[in-house]
């Protein structure tokens, strides 16, 4: 058992602490949800625990595959330990459906499928808005080196395929997602929250969305769509 200790940071939707273990943190998963870069503010209900254990279920499927990442085990209902990362300024988008901001920047409509996924990048920077950059950017401001970035590709497009196949028989369209990555000991890891705040879950028959756009767009019955998915990842059993 680690001992956790002060706080070491605290973003929209998590903290991060400490722990007596230099190598280990604790990530909490806080209700607090944020959209339009930190405009709109508000609570859903339970968040903390549903994506605390959606993003379990995940981290421990994709470390099933082989997929490495920073996932070690869930500590109480908003709570998991976590190996130290230092994190990587580069969020990954993959797509498989237009939506959102795609949407808009090339003018197609939402649903419509790609015939590939989509890779992009944005520098994680609240100040600046999380613009969107490429790999030109990423090596001239050395936020990731040339085989980092190709470990990354490869680890963003198999965790797509992953979770394709994971959820297609629970009925869930996969439209699009954001990963983030760390170093840990000369590593490189998935890293973050894999939850309804930062995928976009469609259902595959009635294509309702069972995400953060409830909230953004509100849509309503948000803290109905975060229980909707543990429960389709739980079968049943929540
Ligand atoms: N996303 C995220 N954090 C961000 C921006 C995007 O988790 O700061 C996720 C979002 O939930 C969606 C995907 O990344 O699943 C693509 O988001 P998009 O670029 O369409 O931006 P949005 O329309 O959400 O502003």
């Amino acid at each position: 058992m680690v001992k956790v200790l002060e706080q070491l940071y605290e973003g929209k939707a998590k903290k991060v602490y400490k722990t007596d273990d230099p190598k280990i943190f604790k990530v909490h998963y806080k209700d607090d949800a944020t959209a339009f870069n930190g405009l709109k503010k508000g609570q859903i209900l339970e968040k903390g625990q549903y994506n605390n254990q959606i993003s379990a279920i995940f981290f421990e499927l994709l470390k099933k595959k082989g997929v490495p990442n920073h996932f070690l085990s869930l500590d109480g209902e908003r709570g998991m330990l976590v190996k130290s990362l230092e994190i990587i300024q580069v969020e990954v988008v993959v797509r498989n459906i237009v939506a959102g901001s795609l949407s808009k920047r090339l003018g197609k409509p939402e649903g419509t499928k790609l015939p590939f996924p989509i890779l992009e990048f944005y520098y994680k920077d609240d100040e600046l808005g999380d613009p969107m950059i490429n790999n030109y950017h990423i090596k001239a401001l050395e936020l990731a080196t040339a085989d980092e970035m190709k470990m990354i590709e490869e680890i963003a497009l198999k965790v797509n395929e992953i979770m394709l196949e994971y959820l297609g028989p629970l009925g869930i369209d996969l439209v699009d997602f954001k990963l983030e990555f760390g170093r840990h000991d000369g590593e490189v890891l998935l890293g973050d929250e894999i939850s309804p705040d930062t995928c976009r879950f469609w259902d595959a028959t009635t294509q309702e969305k069972l995400d953060k756009d409830r909230f953004r767009r509100d849509l309503g019955k948000v803290e109905e769509a975060y229980q909707e998915v543990l429960t389709r990842l739980t079968g049943g059993s929540k």
